[in-house]
């Protein structure tokens, strides 16, 4: 086993692990220039940024579809684990969580009142997932993030392997952006279908990481 590497801040060891191998796909809706760099990676052995299983891809996609009618943007956490291969970090995304929103058609923010209401979900949850980014829609203004997105990122997702997921539910794209200094970048990410074993807990588990209820706009 490898030594932890410390990661600044959480103090939080990441260790190494493989990443998913098996029944990776790109996104349906990756724009040409985004399948080019999946393609890119996947030549290069990887690993991706983030690796979301199709349980949390399908229910973040459910959520943005469902408000689309409406221009309603929709938001939630990305959880699951944090690992590192071949001396990056990637994510493994493994389901989702959200709560009542404050939203419309270009801004979006959780209910405060609500958190306590989601961290008892999340706790309930059965598993040990941390927060590893999150993920909100632009109903149709395509995928990039606002200046107020970038201050949330920078707010609660500072760490490297914290990523923003954007999903545009009309015009059908999605993309995940990671901080850089001064500014944001497109991240990579392949959808996989968890294997069985996996699901039933009996991988590695990760430790919680206690996360303040900061979002704001
Ligand atoms: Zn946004």
């Amino acid at each position: 086993m490898a030594r932890p590497k410390i990661v600044k801040e959480t103090r939080r060891p990441i260790e190494d692990r493989e990443p998913p191998t098996t029944a990776l796909m790109p996104h349906e809706w990756l724009s040409e220039e985004s399948l080019r760099s999946y393609k890119s990676v996947l030549r290069s052995g990887g690993p991706f940024d983030v690796y979301l299983s199709v349980t949390a891809e399908e229910k973040i996609r459910r959520h943005a579809v469902r408000e689309a009618p409406n221009r309603l943007e929709v938001m939630g956490f990305l959880l699951g684990e944090v690992s590192s291969w071949k001396g990056r970090a990637y994510s493994v995304v493994r389901d989702v969580g959200t709560t009542e929103l404050k939203s419309t058609s270009s801004k979006v923010r959780f209910d405060p009142e609500a958190f306590p209401k989601l961290f008892h979900e999340l706790d309930s949850s059965g598993f040990d997932y941390i927060l590893v980014g999150w993920y909100h829609s632009h109903p149709g203004h395509s995928c990039f993030l606002s200046r107020t997105d970038l201050e949330t990122q920078r707010t609660m997702f500072d760490q490297p392997y914290h990523a923003a997921l954007v999903i545009d539910p009309i015009k059908r794209d999605i993309k995940t952006f990671r901080l850089v200094p001064g500014g944001y970048e497109e991240s990579s990410f392949a959808v996989f279908i968890p294997e069985e074993a996996a699901a039933r807990g009996k991988g590695p588990r990760t430790r919680r990481l206690k996360v303040k209820p900061a979002v704001t706009t």
